[in-house]
């Protein structure tokens, strides 16, 4: 299992632009509390799942298998 971000440098810099702007919440999703901070509950349960390939919501990081 491997995390990565985005190959897109232009997507990685304007999604750290927006948790920068948020102050690390998660710059997608328009609730701001402890799930929502990045890492985000939503894509750590993703990343436990072991048949889970792909993007974040914002896309900023990739699982691989
Ligand atoms: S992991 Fe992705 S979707 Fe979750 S808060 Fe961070 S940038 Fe947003």
């Amino acid at each position: 299992m491997k995390i990565k971000f985005n190959p897109d440098e232009e997507i990685v810099k304007v999604v750290q632009e927006g948790l920068k702007r948020t102050g690390g919440y998660c710059p997608c999703i328009r609730e701001q509390n402890e799930d929502t901070k990045c890492m985000c509950k939503a894509f750590k349960e993703q990343i436990k799942d072991p048949d889970f390939e792909g993007f974040c919501h914002c896309m900023l990081y990739y699982k691989e298998k």
